[in-house]
């Protein structure tokens, strides 16, 4: 490129083009030198993503070629930092020396790069661009005769699941993976928007089964589970594109896990982050409901524990087997203080483990993983000597050891703390290999040599200040200061002259040739030796991979329910009954975040009660703003969250009825990131409770139908209320400001109403946050204003609106006046005959997902106009 003529394709740019098809899509890095350099587009986004220069180089079509550079040494962070910002870079190397290329094609020869691997957001195994708490998952889905198929895998640690489910489910399902990466078929219509799109052929189901046989190396997949042709179709097209990524070298991947739905508690994607599981609405683990209860000692527990809160269990008998381990370990202080206190000194073994495999581990990795597995053993041998264990150590511990063959091996094979690097040699264990302990005394004699003749040549030449010194450019010389310099110049002196200094002269002799010549061959022989052991006790690693696997999840289960014991005697929590009734009976219930953060200002959190059941199964609460009701909702949607995950739970008592799929849904604000407008996002989430809700679910809905005007919110949040009641029969928090809707207690049966608890005292609001039985006597909306600031004119003015908006209401029956004798939802909602049906092919139809604001709205004046056409 550089000095390039305009309209002239230079042999590296031709290169360069050729890599850049290659890398499909993704940011280029080509090695030049120290540098990766980045070329034309790739450049001017790179630039502006890491804020570094944008230059530009030679010209191409009679255009300066933009570039920007970062250095080699230096690449990781600068990748981090791509990777965050959602771009894929293929790392392009120089695959022969500038000697070996001139060697081949002459001096003006272009030196031969390839593209070695690709660096995406769901590929990575370095340690700098991981977070050591969190799971970084890749996950492919496809679909397969009517079913969804997706396929995940954490590279990091080689674990690996897939799952069948409804194409409509892919959104709840892909919402509790969490992946960073997606792939999916190139001709897929419902392809998820963020997926990256790979050949269809990729997405086989014989071919997906063929490789998982392949990389287990096992004739039937019968050993792992069952699993259908979507599950396959999907793991192949992960595989496929692991392999592509990887430019044909397979990361640790272990067998795959069959995902059952129905085995988990399920939360749709709008639940999770209105829950805040694992990341706050802004997008950060603080103010999440795992960062206020994970208390583990180690990045795999707390990934264990990630794990476990997007998945909440359904099986009593599962729950209760986690709950009983955390009530053991909360129960005895000391016991939980000391397994901390190993846990915290625990290398992380699953991710040494997956850098092993995907070729990139270091002696380090080794050492961590022996320390890791000896640990471990100790840890079982101490738990299994426990005669009051609970029953979930008897399935965990047998993992925890089993490696002692390897352990050994690699006690006496490497040296205390490996270094990271190989390069210097040095891990090896003096006395575990005889002949590159030969090698090494070799060196070491002729390195001591060295020194007796620095001596002898002292006296020999009698000048005290000559030194043998070594350096990577001449090796092993002789130095002495320029001024003594002749006696060595002598012809016969037995020196032969290198090379002339500022202060000093530098030379030769035979002997010290020689001997240099040994110390290189012998470290060299003994370097080769070393790596010889890596490669071998790597093989033995890898061959081990699923059991050590093993190991590092029963450690990181450990850490789970010892974290969650501690959080629990820290917070005074308890131990959560789980029964299989329609019931939820909260008492002393707490928000974990709420109050931490009000524990931080020094303030109090009121504790409440929250009790439903089969008769009384849904509560309205109503109150001022800002009184305490959305977190209250929250947190009992937490706490069976909670609960279901098989821990200790923010209450005095809590006794928790199974839920089987649990919503939340906050009525829209300003929520139009999707492109749609707040109200078709209220009415798609809440169409979605509707049609999914059981008698086992949980719905807590805040404020819904404030995304609209005043009737139609009212509106929608009463038919709402009255369909979850009456249709759908799942227990149900509902917030509202609408005080109209407290009529609803007299036609629905179970409904019951409540209140946050405020109160005037001088002219000002205190919001007490308890809850109350009742209907919420007033709003308080001026005293909210006031309390938030509002100038003192605008609430007197505000005021006087409101007495005569008041005395309105009272003249005329109010806002619902006409509710009185409104039939029931079940029974409005019978329409019959042909007007009916037109309507409902046209709802069959509609993809409400597909439609752009206006094209909603028009399609809401489509089916009013339909179904006016019934009344006509
Ligand atoms: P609402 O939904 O009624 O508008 P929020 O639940 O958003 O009210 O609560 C508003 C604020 O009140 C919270 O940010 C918190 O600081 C405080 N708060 C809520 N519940 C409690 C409680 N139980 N105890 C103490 N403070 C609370």
């Amino acid at each position: 490129m550089a000095g390039s003529k305009a309209g002239k394709v230079t042999p590296m740019m031709q290169q360069y083009h050729a890599l850049k098809r290659e890398a499909e899509g993704c940011l280029l890095f080509y090695r030049m030198g120290d540098f990766f350099e980045l070329f034309f587009d790739d450049a001017r986004q790179a630039a502006a993503i890491l804020d570094i220069a944008l230059t530009s180089r030679g010209e191409h079509d009679g255009q300066p070629v933009p570039m920007c550079g970062v250095p080699v040494h230096a690449a990781e962070g600068y990748l981090a930092r791509l990777i965050k910002a959602g771009c894929r870079v293929a790392i392009a190397e120089q695959v022969e020396t500038p000697e070996e290329a001139r060697k081949r094609g002459g001096s003006k020869a272009l030196v031969a790069r390839d593209i070695v691997r690709f660096v995406t957001a769901g590929t990575l195994t370095e340690d700098a661009l991981l977070e050591p708490r969190r799971a970084n998952i890749l996950a492919a889905v496809c679909e397969v005769r009517g079913k969804a198929g997706i396929a995940a895998c954490d590279i990091s640690t080689g674990r690996m699941e897939v799952e069948e489910c409804a194409p409509d489910d892919i959104g709840a399902a892909l919402a509790r993976l969490g992946a960073s990466e997606l792939v999916a078929p190139e001709d897929w219509a419902s392809a998820p928007d963020n997926a990256i799109t790979r050949p269809r052929g990729d997405f086989g189901s014989d071919d997906g089964e063929a490789r998982l046989k392949s990389v287990h190396g096992v004739a039937t997949l019968d050993g792992f589970g069952q699993f259908t042709r979507a599950m396959l179709a999907a793991a192949g097209g992960l595989i496929a594109y692991l392999d592509h990524v990887g430019r044909g070298k397979l990361p640790l991947l272990l067998p795959p896990v069959a995902h059952s739905g129905s085995a988990a508690l399920a939360m749709d994607e709008a639940t999770r982050t209105s829950l805040e599981i694992l990341q706050s609405q802004q997008g950060s683990r603080a103010g999440s409901l795992i960062a206020a209860i994970d208390r583990c000692v180690t990045g795999a527990g707390a990934r264990q524990l990630a794990d476990d809160l997007a998945a909440p269990l359904m099986d009593a008998a599962a729950i209760e087997a986690r709950l009983s381990l955390v009530h053991w370990l909360h129960d005895d202080p000391l016991l939980r203080a000391d397994l901390r206190d190993v846990l915290r000194s625990l290398p992380d073994i699953g991710r040494a483990l997956g850098r092993v495999v995907a070729g990139r581990g270091s002696p380090r990795d080794l050492g961590q993983i022996r320390d890791g597995l000896a640990e471990a053993r100790r840890l079982r041998d101490f738990l299994a000597a426990r005669p009051d264990r609970p029953q979930l150590l008897d399935s965990i511990l047998p993992h925890m050891g089993g490696h002692g063959h390897l352990v050994d091996l690699m006690q006496r094979a490497l040296v205390a703390a490996p270094p990271t690097d190989c390069g210097q040699g040095g891990y090896i264990a003096a006395g575990y290999d005889a002949a590159l302990d030969e090698l090494r005394a070799m060196s070491g004699n002729s390195r001591r040599a060295i020194a007796a003749m620095e001596s002898r040549y002292r006296e020999e030449t009698s000048v005290a200040a000559l030194k043998i010194k070594h350096n990577g450019v001449l090796g092993y010389f002789i130095e002495v200061p320029a001024r003594y310099a002749d006696v060595l110049m002598q012809p016969d002196s037995g020196f032969t002259h290198r090379q002339t200094m500022a202060g000093a002269v530098r030379f030769n002799s035979v002997m010290l040739h020689e001997e240099a010549a040994r110390i290189a061959q012998s470290g060299g022989h003994a370097l080769a030796a070393e790596e010889a052991h890596f490669e071998e006790l790597t093989a033995q690693v890898i061959e081990a991979r699923q059991t050590i696997a093993a190991a590092a999840a029963a450690l990181a289960r450990i850490d789970v329910a010892a974290g969650q014991a501690e959080r629990a005697a820290d917070g005074g929590w308890c131990r959560p009954a789980i029964t299989q009734d329609n019931c939820l009976n909260i008492e002393g219930g707490r928000h974990p975040v709420v109050e931490a953060a009000l524990a931080r200002s020094g303030e109090r959190f009121v504790a409440n009660d929250c009790i439903l059941s089969p008769d009384d199964r849904l509560w309205l609460i109503g109150g001022p703003n800002m009184g305490g009701k959305s977190t209250f909702l929250r947190q009992n949607a937490l706490i069976v969250l909670l609960a279901q995950a098989g821990g200790y739970v923010p209450a005095t008592a809590a006794t928790v009825g199974l839920v089987d799929r649990l919503f939340s849904r906050v009525g829209a604000s300003d929520n139009l990131a999707r492109g749609r407008s707040t109200f078709m996002v209220e009415m798609v989430e809440t169409a979605a409770i509707l049609a999914q809700a059981t008698t086992r679910s949980f719905v807590i809905l805040d404020e819904v139908g404030r995304g609209t005007s005043t009737y139609d919110g009212l509106a929608l949040a009463w038919a709402a209320v009255e369909a979850v009641h009456g249709t759908n029969r799942s227990r149900c928090l509902f917030a509202t400001h609408y005080h109209e809707l407290s009529r609803l207690a007299e036609s629905c049966d179970a409904l019951s109403l409540h209140h946050v608890r405020a109160r005037e005292w001088r002219g000002d609001l205190v919001l007490l946050h308890e809850l109350a039985k009742g209907p919420a006597d007033r709003s308080y909306g001026l005293a909210v204003a006031k309390l938030a600031g509002v100038p003192k004119d605008v609430v007197a003015r505000a005021k006087s609106v409101l007495d005569r908006l008041e005395k309105g209401r009272a003249e005329t029956g109010g806002l619902a006046a006409g509710l009185g004798d409104l039939p029931l939802f079940a029974a409005a909602s019978q329409l019959q005959g042909k007007d009916a049906d037109e309507l409902r092919d046209h709802l069959d139809t509609l993809d409400i997902d597909a439609l752009s604001p206006r094209e909603a709205l028009d399609m809401l004046y489509e089916l009013k106009r339909l179904a006016g056409s019934t009344q006509t």
